[in-house]
């Protein structure tokens, strides 16, 4: 099932219209995180590991809109922490889908079964369940035993119900390509409209430092899962993001492509960096130090990042950029397979034990933990 053709135009015509208007930096997704609470903690989380004063506060769906009209950009991704956890996330979601904005919002699918009732199926509306492989990977990457099988039964569930399901996958070092391949085979054997990809960034704030993948070792890891690839499966991004994965196009990163607005303000200059906030989004645009980020400017954060929300939007700008970046997008898109031999080979080398270094939380202490947030 691909991407409504509505989508694709609403974002097409809004991606020309910038560039019409001559617009040097402009947003394409808006990343609105209207909390950090979450129901697991996963060791490459950066996310979670605020002060529970800070895991209490969340936006109010008043603030949500207010950031979302501020931005104007036609998609708005809901991540956090855990969204469904959010006590007004149907009056959020309501609200953006009366202004016509399609909404991924993103879920680890633990709560997604009891939610449902909470939203309506519409195409505006899609729950990006946060599968990280197949199951034993899966649990060793949230740290919860049974996460697996609990996101599957959401992602059943709603696919049921006629809501629209995509899944959304980060890889760390380790990453069997093979696992992660059959990985792939399993969720479009369950009929989720299409998959995102993106390696892990290093926060500093991750439990887990040691398991982030540098920049040659995302291309080889990326090179041997996406070559050779098979018919059946839909990748919801763009394929010049996966070609940019896999080392066949180069971009300098586009940190304002996916600006991010959370219980703070405005974060500068990304989703993974807080070097900053500003109270509107003129004001990020206009006082963040763009020039210190990106792999280019020498910034050690910037040094091993390829990650989606600092690089898809350079991917949709080149699309636009003229005849020769359209042309790269039609032959990424029908070109199915991406046969490669070499990268065969990559898929026989042994792969590393799965997250043998990385302890299982048993669900009962993730619990506990939760309830010492709230409490
Ligand atoms: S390279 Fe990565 S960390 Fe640096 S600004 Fe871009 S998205 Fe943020």
């Amino acid at each position: 099932m691909p991407v409504p053709i509505s989508q694709m135009w609403t974002v097409a015509t809004y991606v020309l219209k910038q560039k019409i208007a001559g617009r040097k930096r402009y947003p394409f997704v808006l990343m609105l995180e209207p909390l950090f609470r979450c129901n697991l903690a996963c060791a490459g989380c950066g996310k979670i590991q605020y002060p529970a004063h800070i895991l209490k506060k969340e936006l109010s769906p008043e603030e949500c809109f207010k950031a979302v009209d501020e931005c104007g950009t036609p998609m708005v991704s809901i991540p956090g922490g855990e969204p469904l956890m959010h006590p007004q996330i149907d009056k959020i979601v309501e609200g953006l889908v009366r202004r016509k904005k399609y909404i991924y919002l993103c879920t680890n699918a633990l709560l997604l079964k009891e939610k449902l009732d909470l939203f309506k199926p519409s195409k505006y509306l899609t729950f990006s369940v946060h599968m990280d492989g197949q199951r034993e990977h899966h649990d060793f990457s949230v740290c919860r035993e049974g996460g697996y099988d609990l996101a599957v039964d959401g992602i059943k569930e709603a696919l049921k119900r006629g809501f629209r399901v995509t899944t959304n996958t980060t890889l760390f070092d380790g990453a069997d390509p093979n696992s992660v391949r059959q990985f792939f085979d399993e969720m479009m054997a369950l009929g989720v409209e299409g998959m995102m990809l993106s390696p892990g960034y290093s926060y500093d704030k991750a439990p887990d430092q040691k398991h982030f993948l540098g920049r040659a070792r995302t291309r080889r890891t990326f090179r041997a899962i996406l070559s050779n690839r098979k018919k059946g499966w839909q990748f919801n991004q763009s394929k010049l993001f996966l070609e940019f994965l896999m080392g066949k196009q180069q971009y300098a990163c586009t940190p304002w492509g996916m600006p991010t607005y959370n219980v703070f303000g405005w974060q500068k200059p990304c989703y993974l960096l807080q070097d900053g906030y500003a109270d509107t989004f003129q004001e990020l645009l206009e006082t963040t130090a763009w020039q210190n980020y990106g792999t280019e400017s020498g910034n050690p954060k910037c040094a091993n990042c390829m990650v989606h929300s600092g690089y898809e939007a350079s991917a949709m700008d080149h699309t636009f950029s003229g005849l020769g970046g359209l042309w790269a997008a039609m032959k990424a898109t029908f070109r199915v397979k991406y046969e490669d031999p070499d990268a065969l080979d990559l898929l026989h080398e042994p792969a590393k034990p799965v997250h043998s270094y990385n302890p299982l939380i048993q669900i009962d202490k993730a619990k506990s933990q939760l309830e010492e947030t709230r409490a």
